[in-house]
């Protein structure tokens, strides 16, 4: 049988390190946010910056763990390039959270610890950056209570929205989810380290599987993920955590965790994506497929819920899912990139509810709110005379050119191709600049063919 078990680190986004005041700012001068703190030096003392601390108890919250009230740190002792005090400050014995639940699954506990730095290998020598030391990483810990690699993946992608709904965590960054991945199938457990990303998370794991039922594991062991490759390999048999020798960090007072603040963190906790989605349902009348979408991103959401205020909750979900979504891709923007504004989709909108654009005016818009700057629909529609023209005898003078100038597309339709139709009315669009009444188009159409 497949069990699973997950240890994520996620990037918190604070804007200072978890011990000192070094900037977590991405930049690309290595060795430049730095200071004795963070690297380590003889005599310094680590701070705990309590936005951090604060930002992991939300997440415990949320993850409806059990709060530990008194909590402390430890160090966790190993030898490595990329940890100049040659010790890790980590929580062990009592993390800020156990016990929790998340999506159906348990999360057994959740900890706050200082990323080392990174190592830059070359062909002949390394070189170390510390800009990521003491970089603020929660680390949430699931019990194998996973069956394949796709509910792995689905969890992660849940957990991501609902971080990004905490406000507590740094999506842009590439270092933003690193996994340790324990699977088991025989009882020997493997784990494979540091895997980056959903996809990576999804391939290390079926790769795994894979392995183990050809050839099953007899020992408990660590490998690696080389991505370019596909495949995991072996790196040591697998140390317990005795070996880390974990002792308190004494240079960090205990910390007591009031009743107080507790409460003030479940108060702060927002409506997260599941909660959203039924609320969705019902509140909207939206298919739930249409509101899980939504509820997937925060911003999109967000923007939803603006333009529903004001337009028909269907037609803006259908426009922002289908029609937005799908441009934001094709323009490779972002909707934050695109500073889609929601009182420009509520005036484009609003006029295709009132039927006095066409569909295909409105996806032109549509391309325009997210290409263009300074962009207003309004004054564009009305600069370009883009109102729909319903107006029967103008309509007439289209058809009647339309039909003059695809005799072939007539011909078919006679002999009984509706398809052909479409064609036609498209030509109608084309010669009106997308304005005219697809609807009535199309009955003067029939008539004249019939004719
Ligand atoms: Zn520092």
């Amino acid at each position: 049988m497949v069990k699973i078990g997950i240890e994520c680190h996620l990037q918190l986004n604070t804007r200072s390190k978890i011990f000192c005041g070094c900037s977590t700012k991405q930049v690309d001068d290595p060795n430049s946010n730095v200071c004795e703190v963070c690297c380590g030096f003889p005599g310094s003392k680590p701070v705990l910056n309590k936005e951090a601390f604060e930002k992991a108890l939300k997440i415990a919250t949320a993850l409806n763990c059990k709060i530990n009230k008194k909590t402390f740190f430890s160090r966790k002792s190993y030898f490595y390039p990329d940890l100049p005090k040659n010790f890790q400050i980590t929580q062990y014995d009592f993390p800020i959270g156990i016990n929790g639940s998340f999506s159906g699954v348990k999360i057994k506990r959740i900890h706050l610890e200082e990323d080392p730095g990174a190592l830059i290998h070359k062909t002949s020598y390394c070189l170390v950056d510390y800009n990521r030391s003491g970089i603020p990483l929660v680390e949430i810990v699931t019990e194998p209570d996973f069956k394949d690699p796709k509910e792995v993946r689905e969890f992660l992608k849940k957990l991501i929205t609902d971080l990004s709904y905490l406000d507590v965590y740094d999506k842009k960054s590439e270092f933003a989810l690193k996994a340790d991945l324990n699977v088991s199938t025989t009882g020997a457990k493997v784990e494979i380290k540091n895997v980056t990303g959903l996809k990576d998370i999804e391939d290390a794991l079926s790769y795994e599987i894979e392995r183990q039922q050809k050839d099953a594991p007899k020992s408990n062991e660590t490998r690696g993920w080389n991505s370019d490759k596909g495949i995991t390999f072996l790196q040591r048999v697998k140390e317990s955590e005795d070996d880390y020798g974990y002792i308190t960090e004494t240079d960090l007072p205990v910390i007591e965790i009031s009743d107080n603040l507790v409460n003030k963190i479940k108060k702060d906790v927002p409506e997260l994506s599941e909660e959203k989605t039924s609320r969705f349902t019902l509140q909207y009348q939206l298919r739930e497929s249409d509101a899980k979408v939504l509820s997937s991103n925060k911003k999109l959401a967000h923007l939803f819920e603006e333009v529903a205020k004001k337009v028909d909750p269907d037609i803006a979900a259908k426009w922002i899912i289908r029609d937005l979504s799908n441009q934001l891709n094709y323009h490779k923007k972002t909707l934050d990139e695109a500073n889609v504004k929601p009182g420009d989709m509520i005036d484009l909108l609003k006029l295709f509810e009132d039927k006095k654009i066409t569909d295909n005016t409105a996806k032109e818009v549509m391309i325009k709110i997210i290409t263009e700057k300074n962009f207003s629909p309004l004054k564009y529609i009305e600069t370009n005379n883009l109102i729909m023209k319903s107006d029967t005898s103008q309509i007439e003078e289209w058809c009647k050119k339309a039909i003059e100038e695809s005799s072939d597309a007539v011909e078919s339709y006679k002999n009984g191709n509706e398809k052909s139709l479409n064609f036609l009315v498209g030509k109608i669009m084309e010669l009106s600049n997308k304005t005219a009444n697809p609807d009535v188009a199309r009955k003067i159409l029939v008539k004249f063919i019939k004719k």
